[in-house]
């Protein structure tokens, strides 16, 4: 997979050498282009951002030099070029995602969906943000060229300086899912957020007794079949206690009869519409 990301600080991405995503990139499972957005500036200043028209706080990104820099990025030089005649044979697929507060919020099935693409770009704004024809602009382009997607996207609902620590998360949570970087595959599926649905069951290592807490015994037990049970019943408790509303949006047909027992020793119901937590049975089975 080839990554770009476009920024104007681009040493706030040297993590990138780092850990699992730096030995994917020694590896060539990833390549990673950071770009100095500064580059595609055309002034003795390098300027990159102006006023706000309307007046206001703070300073906006100039999309003259985002459209420069996209353009070269994603490819669009080439295709414009290669359209009177025909497509661009040549120019891969590109994904242009620009985080933003006000984006569709960041999680794990959009990580499995863009780790399935071949090229990313990631427009980091700063300041006020990127002035908005910018996204505007490419999702025209969008829609005319098949080789160029756009989107919008929030780590959650806060506000940080600038869009390289998105980039980060956002390259971080992909490429740990490209074949090779993680060791054992297994270990993501049982994640949470995995194909289960659920929170991940606490874990456990030596030694056995740390501070008056014991691990488990059923972990020490060496009961396979034990250990798997007790592992399905803390994911199913903890997603319970801590993210009730993940429970509700989960399959309903993921849920075993030993699952509905506990559920409902819980005070959960357990219809065909899925489980419901304590006192909101009547609100779901209505909205189905
Ligand atoms: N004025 C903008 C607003 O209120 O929506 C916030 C701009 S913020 C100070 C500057 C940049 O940080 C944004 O353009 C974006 O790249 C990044 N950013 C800030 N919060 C973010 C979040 N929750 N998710 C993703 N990116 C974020």
């Amino acid at each position: 997979m080839r990554v770009d990301v476009l920024t104007i600080f681009p040493e706030y991405l040297a993590p990138l050498d780092l850990s699992l995503v730096g030995k994917a990139r020694s590896a060539g499972i990833l390549d990673v282009r950071v770009h100095d957005l500064r580059d595609w500036t055309l002034d003795r200043h390098r300027t990159v951002d102006d006023t706000p028209f309307g007046g206001g706080a703070g300073m906006v990104m100039r999309p003259d030099v985002w459209g420069r820099a996209l353009d070269e990025v994603l490819g669009l030089e080439r295709v414009v070029d290669a359209s009177a005649a025909s497509v661009d044979p040549v120019a891969a697929p590109a994904r242009l995602l620009i985080p933003t507060p006000s984006g569709t919020p960041l999680d794990q099935r959009t990580a499995e969906a863009l780790a399935r693409e071949s090229h990313l770009v990631i427009a980091c704004g700063r300041y006020e943000g990127i002035d908005a024809r910018v996204a505007e602009h490419y999702r025209r382009v969008a829609d005319e060229h098949e080789s160029v997607s756009v989107s919008e996207f929030s780590l959650g609902d806060y506000v940080l300086n600038g869009g390289e620590v998105a980039a980060l998360v956002l390259i971080e949570a992909v490429a740990r899912l490209l074949p090779g970087v993680v060791g054992n595959p297994r270990s993501l599926d049982e994640e949470s957020h995995g194909s289960s649905g659920l929170l991940e069951y606490g874990v456990y290592t030596k030694p056995p007794t740390w501070r008056g807490l014991d691990v488990p015994e059923v972990l020490l037990s060496g009961h396979h079949a034990r250990i798997e049970r007790w592992r399905r019943d803390e994911a199913l408790r903890r997603t319970a206690e801590r993210r009730p509303e993940i429970l509700e949006r989960a399959d309903p047909g993921a849920f075993d009869p030993h699952d509905h027992d506990l559920l409902s020793s819980w005070g959960w119901t357990t219809g065909p519409g899925g489980p419901r937590r304590p006192g909101e049975a009547d609100q779901g089975s209505s909205a189905g």
